[in-house]
């Protein structure tokens, strides 16, 4: 039974979908005005793996994760300068080439991640109409109103506003230190809508002015747009941006609604540098791209997964590089059960080794995702099976059944693992270690022996040849073996 814990209710809940067997999740995305940070890598991991484990418990998860395009603005204020408005001049390019730049570097980060893409992408730019009909339901329904061509959200309409941060709004009037907008009616109103000075070039037309949305309304408005106008599932997001971004989003969808937006909201936490909070001004920022400089991108998602991901983690080099012996740890273990195995027959064994494991497992799991708990249960497995292994005492249809259960888990903890060695074997065990053959030249050779076995022998040798251009050599041995090593 999964429990999740849900920042609305700040207790751990059984996770009980609207439909059964299937789960819409939407979460927010990043704004694509620069390449991704290290806090991107995990809350998107997290995410992830959120995800997955609902896949694996057989849940069908309809993931949406939007990437905002426009209506972000310098210091998440409502006026000044969009932050991509900004990188275009810095840039010396159009804004929208700015957000296809970076759209296109998160998902070669998300890639590298091997995070799933979402199902949907959505972005704000392409929801203009959309947006703007909800907006005028909104003052329609008395919950927004509209000064000098902008568009504003009546807090004190929404009796439940806070409700997400935990904040009222009188203690948040007292405690804001911003100049107070004359247009507002309450200091707390948000904009749904912004009448467009002349500097900005993101603008359309609307019934108001010609003008551009507020940050928090495109959450609302793709969410009910490809989730159903509805109540959904899960809505994931930063904890950094509780307030006002989720709180502001909750308003909205919930006015328009008139029910609730999200029944469980699953945030992450942030990532420390060496200890202290990342920020631009403290020269601290780091992207993905700097760490998969000097990581492999699996131990940056190992590093990730080894935390909870609602506490804080902290980026430093010792952290990652237990996580690179960890990897090493667990990419030995199925490279030794991958050769134990290939001696198994088809019977299975009588008693099972992982069944207590698998329970273990999921229950971790199903505790809001204790990642580091669910990892210390494989942890221990890989010790018990070192150790049969060392006394030989290791047999073909256990090391079978050890690999099948992680193969099943590995599809929620993500690891890509690097094979340290193929012989194909259909019969004798000639194992050869060779290093590091990627998938793509076992591929080629399977098709080869497959070519052989066809009698097709120009083939066989054409797809010889290819491998040797791309630095392997391939040996035929006894009854159809092969090995590979590097040249
Ligand atoms: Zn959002």
């Amino acid at each position: 039974m999964l429990k999740l814990y849900n920042t609305l209710t700040r207790t751990k809940e059984e996770f009980k979908p609207i439909n059964p067997g299937k789960v819409g999740f939407y979460t927010c995305g990043p704004t694509v005005y620069d390449h991704c940070h290290i806090g991107h890598a995990r809350g998107y991991v997290s995410m992830d793996v959120i995800r997955k484990y609902l896949e694996y418990s057989g849940y069908e998860v309809r993931f949406i994760m939007n990437y905002t395009d426009v209506g972000h603005m310098v210091d998440d204020a409502e006026v000044g300068e969009d932050k991509i408005q900004k990188k275009a001049k810095l840039e010396k390019i159009d804004p929208l080439e700015v957000v296809e730049k970076y759209i296109e570097s998160a998902k070669e980060d998300f890639e590298a991640l091997n995070i799933k893409p979402a199902n949907f992408n959505p972005r704000p730019t392409q929801y203009i109409a959309q947006i703007i009909k909800f907006i005028e339901d909104l003052i329609q329904k008395g919950y927004a109103y509209e000064v000098n061509g902008s568009v504003y959200f009546s807090v004190e309409k929404f009796p439940e506003y806070g409700k997400l941060s935990g904040r009222k709004i009188d203690e948040l009037i007292e405690g804001a230190r911003v100049e107070i907008n004359p247009e507002k009616k309450n200091p707390m109103d948000f904009a749904l809508w912004i009448k467009a000075e002349d500097i900005h070039i993101l603008k359309w037309k609307s019934p108001w002015s010609l003008g551009y949305p507020g940050w928090h309304i495109e959450c609302s408005v793709m969410s009910s747009d490809l989730l159903g106008q509805d109540t959904f599932d899960i809505h994931g997001g930063g904890n950094e941006n509780i307030f006002p971004h989720n709180e502001n989003e909750i308003a909205q969808s919930e006015a328009s609604l008139g029910k609730k937006m999200a029944n469980y909201w699953t945030l992450w936490s942030m990532v420390n540098i060496n200890g202290e909070k990342m920020s631009k001004s403290k020269n601290n920022h780091t992207t993905v791209k700097t760490i998969l400089a000097n990581y492999d991108p699996m131990v940056a998602r190992l590093w990730i997964i080894s935390s909870h991901y609602r506490s804080i983690i902290d980026y430093t080099e010792s952290s990652l590089s237990q996580a690179k012996t960890n990897l090493k740890k667990i990419t030995d273990w199925v490279n030794n059960l991958q050769s134990i195995a290939t001696d198994a027959s088809d019977e299975k064994s009588e008693i099972s080794f992982t069944h207590i494991y698998q329970k273990r497992f999921e229950e971790a799991m199903d505790d809001d995702l204790n990642t580091p708990l669910a990892l210390s249960v494989i942890y221990e497995l890989i010790t018990e099976t070192n150790k049969l292994l060392s006394e030989n005492k290791l047999s073909p249809a256990t090391a079978k059944e050890i690999l099948s259960f992680w193969n099943r888990i590995n599809k929620v903890l993500g690891l890509k693992l690097k094979m340290t060695q193929y012989v194909y074997s259909s019969l004798t065990l000639n194992r050869t270690i060779e290093n590091n053959i990627p998938e793509e030249i076992i591929s080629l050779a399977e098709k080869r022996k497959n070519a052989k076995l066809d009698k097709d022998f120009k083939k066989s040798d054409e797809l010889r040849k290819e491998i040797e251009k791309l630095g392997y050599v391939i040996e035929d041995l006894k009854e159809n073996n092969y090995s590979i090593k590097k040249l």
